[in-house]
């Protein structure tokens, strides 16, 4: 079921530019509502609405009365408005909205955007709370749940670091300084040692804000400190943007792992990814098989139709081998012209009827380059047995790809 979200706005103005901006950018589904009463009438069925957003002021509900209505829907609301005032600002933030936003043209409607994809992927963001004390887990972990964040709990520095290493959905840890037991600094010492900066960010959290406590927490290892009591806007602004790095360091290590020309995986993925596969089919006594392929004379392709040729010929093959794949499996562009495959619990006695298909595929694949029409063909040498390494497996496979070669090409040696 496709998430909905509910704009409540008068204001052609906004509310267009909100809800194009929204299908557009995000893809939801929007319902428009220009009034309370409007939007009363509306409320039927309020299960796959992802959040509102709601004008403060409404010409029959002036004072914000909106927000109550949706909180009693269980709606989660962003809240604008036209004017900045303190008072306002404290009234919003008591009734638990995610976000308040001035209204400020273009800037707003792509912050308003941001916060929405924030909040829909925070359901799959774990953070934990440490804190010997249950009055502050509890608030801590209300106001995160209003933000949808998965909520763990410890109560000192030795349990916080058991339920990092059983949940691997963890992104960052709110740390109390005083616990009796493994205190804050200890915490961020010992977390450090496993977790480095791109995995997981820790806040400080203090009542004394003392320079330097702020200063021992960083040098322990923390990202960020912040002071008790604090606003919960404050608290929200750090915690995303210290989610927001993690983030960010997670994409350069996909795009570190990916081949810009094929855009499967690269040689790095394999032995990252195929050492875990591997030592979970040790483990388990499962199946593991290596297949190394190489396209055969690829360089009389690029001698006869151009280098740019030969570049559409390593991609068209590397989506052949992805397609004919299982997702349990993997693949990767080994390097120029050669891929590996990593096969996780293939039947032995299927594999060489498996690969020998594969080979079919690649041979019966036409390419049409500037009007000439062409097809390539490629060999395979396997490792079917379990070695001591995967490197070893690698290097097996290696030499029965050279002994097809040797064979007369075109063919899976094994
Ligand atoms: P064999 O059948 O023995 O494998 O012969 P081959 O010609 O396929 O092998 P060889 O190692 O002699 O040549 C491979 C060629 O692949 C040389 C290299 O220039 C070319 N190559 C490597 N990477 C790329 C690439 O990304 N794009 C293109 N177009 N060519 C590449
Ligand atoms: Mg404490
Ligand atoms: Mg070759």
């Amino acid at each position: 079921m496709t998430k909905k979200i509910l704009i409540v706005e008068d204001s052609e103005f906004y509310g267009k530019l909100l809800k194009r901006s929204i299908s557009s950018k995000l893809g939801f589904q929007v319902i428009w509502c220009k009034s309370f009463k409007e939007t009363e009438q509306a409320m039927v069925d309020t299960d796959n609405i992802l959040l509102a957003i709601l004008d403060y002021h409404l010409p029959d509900a002036m004072e914000g009365e909106i927000i109550e209505l949706c909180r009693n829907r269980h709606i989660p609301s962003i809240v604008m408005t036209a004017t900045f005032s303190p008072d306002i600002q404290e009234v919003i933030w008591s009734k638990k909205v995610i976000d308040y936003v001035i209204k400020e043209g273009a800037h707003s409607i792509s912050y308003i955007i941001e916060q929405i994809d924030r909040f829909n992927k925070n359901q799959h963001i774990g953070i934990l709370v440490v804190d010997d004390s249950s009055v502050s887990r509890t608030h801590l972990r209300q106001l995160l749940k209003i933000h949808q964040f998965k909520v763990y709990e410890a109560v000192d520095g030795n349990e916080a670091l058991k339920v990092l290493d059983a949940n691997l959905d963890i992104k960052l840890a709110l740390v109390d300084y005083q616990m009796p037991v493994c205190d804050g600094f200890e915490f961020t010492k010992r977390a450090r040692e496993k977790y480095p900066l791109e995995r997981l960010a820790i806040i400080g959290i203090s009542a004394i804000g003392s320079h330097s406590m702020m200063i021992k927490f960083i040098k322990y290892g923390a990202n960020d400190f912040i002071t008790k009591p604090f606003v919960s806007e404050l608290l929200y602004c750090r915690v995303n943007q210290n989610i927001k790095v993690i983030e960010y360091f997670e994409t350069l290590r996909e795009v570190a792992l990916l081949d810009p020309l094929t855009e499967i995986h690269n040689r790095r993925y394999l032995y990252e990814s195929g050492e875990l596969l591997f030592n979970n089919a040790v483990r388990n006594g499962n199946y593991i098989s290596v297949a190394m392929i190489d396209i055969d004379d690829f360089k009389l392709v690029n001698d006869t139709y151009g280098h740019e040729a030969g570049d559409i010929v390593i991609k068209s093959i590397a989506q052949v081998l992805k397609r004919s794949i299982r997702k349990s499996d993997i693949v990767v562009r080994y390097g120029g012209e050669e891929f590996c495959i990593l096969g996780n619990n293939m039947d032995p006695k299927e594999i060489l009827s498996l690969f020998d298909n594969l080979r079919k595929k690649i041979e019966e694949y036409e390419f049409t380059y500037d009007g000439r029409k062409f097809t390539v063909t490629a060999s395979f040498g396997l490792c079917i047995e379990k070695k001591n390494t995967l490197t070893d497996m690698i290097n097996n496979a290696d030499n029965n790809l050279y002994r097809a070669k040797e064979l007369g090409k075109n063919r899976v040696h094994l």
